[in-house]
């Protein structure tokens, strides 16, 4: 086994990103994925002259090395990004959308925190530093910020993101760039107008946090990587795997009655899966892992070949849990990107469910139309116009929620992954639940297998 061949579990974008640098390495690597399609979450959809995303709907280039995997990709697969409106999100206040203050004035003006609160801020960098590493995001927030902080700007970013809860999210584990900002600056105001100051890195300026997708939808990005990788490299449909380890850098994954050895096993598929595909580990060893939480969502795309509610200049609205509404939010897609819905028309991206109300993500049929399109005719004051699209997806595992219980699941990953080397333990589980986490980790993983000698 002195060469190194890598077997690749799951061909999403985690497990497609990780053959690309293989790929680009030279190094020989298979991927297994249990369904007929390559993408895993990511998939779009063309029909009635709209296109819909049935999973992510956007990422954000959030970190260097999704800047440099577009780079990469060049040409090929340039990313797209959204415009300026995208800048401004809205939320939902006693009936009425607001903007997100962005700067001091507005935040002055705003009526989505209290005054109480507004001049509460003005003491925020004077506020002593968290000593709870697994204090919750409710928690942290009120302590320097205040209750309608978090109700209304912390509470629905949390719902647009993780369809989470922020009295269960960690930010040590799920924000750690805010957690650090306290940690290292004792403040967020005062560590982020120190950041804005200090000397970007050339890498660090294009960093833009801009929104991509790709043209077409996510699913060019998909397409375009499975051709990079070659088709041959991909088994689909493969039946139940199960990997044995025969020595350290020495598995063998069985598939149907096929058996084939590997130096290194990358595994991307969520956390309930694990224990039957490596049952080499023994069962209790896993439990860390396997108690990771997940949120239920069905998402929803509505299109309107003509629109004739609110204006769309703007990313979205995000509706906060004490609202009360049924929907989480809504994503003004036509807006974001081009050629998404007929001229003059719109699609939006709406979600329900979440780890407040997953409930409704089991809603089906009429009963989930009859609900979204309440929900619309009141929030985007539609006038008595039935859709020319509505496509729904459900997703009952649909993202992973960091809570407190993860730095045990951290550390069991990482105990893991030494005492067998050659494997790794990816996707959703560890690194956050973003495209541009997701990239980022296929990255590291792939530079590992490619730098370390076996
Ligand atoms: C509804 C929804 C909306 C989202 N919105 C956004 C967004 O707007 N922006 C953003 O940045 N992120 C978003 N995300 C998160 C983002 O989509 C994911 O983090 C990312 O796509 C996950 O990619 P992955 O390859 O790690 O996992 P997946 O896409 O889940 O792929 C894993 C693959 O592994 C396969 N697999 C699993 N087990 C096995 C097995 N035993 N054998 C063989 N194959 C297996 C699966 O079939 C699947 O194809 C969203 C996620 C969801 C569900």
């Amino acid at each position: 086994m002195a060469k190194k061949k890598v077997a690749i579990i799951g061909a999403g974008i985690t497990g497609l990103t990780t053959a690309f640098y293989l790929k680009k390495a030279g190094i020989p690597f298979h991927i297994f994925e249990k369904t007929a399609r390559a993408g895993g979450v990511i998939e779009t959809v063309q029909k009635n002259g709209f296109t819909y995303e049935k999973g992510p709907n956007s990422g954000v280039l959030a970190n260097i090395e999704t800047v440099e995997f577009f780079e990469e990709l060049g040409d090929r697969c340039p990313p797209e990004l959204a415009g300026n409106d995208a800048n401004k999100r809205l939320i939902w206040k006693n009936g009425k959308w607001h903007p997100l203050p962005s700067g001091i004035i507005g935040g002055i003006t705003t009526p989505l925190f209290t005054w109480k609160d507004k001049l509460r801020l003005l003491g925020e960098p004077f506020r002593k530093k968290g000593m709870n590493p697994n204090e919750t995001l409710s928690e942290m927030v009120i302590r320097r910020m205040g209750q309608s902080f978090l109700d209304y700007a912390i509470d629905p970013f949390i719902l647009g993101i993780y369809a989470g809860d922020p009295a269960y999210i960690v930010p040590k584990y799920a924000l750690p760039k805010l957690y650090q900002l306290e940690q290292d600056y004792g403040s967020f105001i005062g560590g982020a107008i120190k950041k804005k100051r200090q000397k970007q890195t050339p890498e660090e300026k294009k960093v833009t946090r801009k929104i991509f997708s790709t043209e077409g939808g996510l699913q060019q990005l998909i397409e375009t990587l499975v051709e990079i990788i070659d088709a041959e490299n991909i088994t689909y449909n493969c039946s139940p795997l199960s990997v044995q380890k025969v020595a350290q850098h020495h598995y063998v994954v069985t598939n149907e009655n096929n058996k084939e050895s590997f130096t290194h096993v990358v595994s991307t598929a969520g956390s309930e899966g694990l224990p039957v595909l490596f049952p080499f580990i023994e069962p209790r060893k896993w439990e860390p892992i396997t108690r990771l939480k997940y949120a239920a969502v069905t998402e929803v795309a509505i299109g309107f070949k003509k629109w004739n509610g609110i204006s769309l200049k703007a990313f979205g609205g995000l509706i906060p849990f004490k609202e009360k509404r049924n929907i989480l939010g809504i994503l003004f897609m036509s807006t974001l990107f081009k050629n998404r819905a007929p001229e003059g028309g719109a699609l939006l991206t709406t979600f329900v469910g979440g780890m407040r109300r997953p409930d409704l993500a089991l809603l089906k049929d009429d009963a989930l139309y009859d609900l979204i399109m309440k929900e619309l005719a009141i929030t985007m004051k539609i006038k008595n116009t039935a859709p020319d699209l509505f496509e729904y997806t459900t997703h009952r595992r649909a993202i992973a929620q960091y809570g407190a219980d993860s730095e045990e699941r951290f550390k069991t990953i990482a105990s893991l992954e030494l005492q067998h080397q050659g494997l790794y333990l990816g996707g959703n589980i560890r690194d956050g639940i973003g495209l541009a986490d997701r990239i980022k980790q296929a990255h590291f993983m792939a530079e590992d297998i490619i730098l370390n000698e076996l």
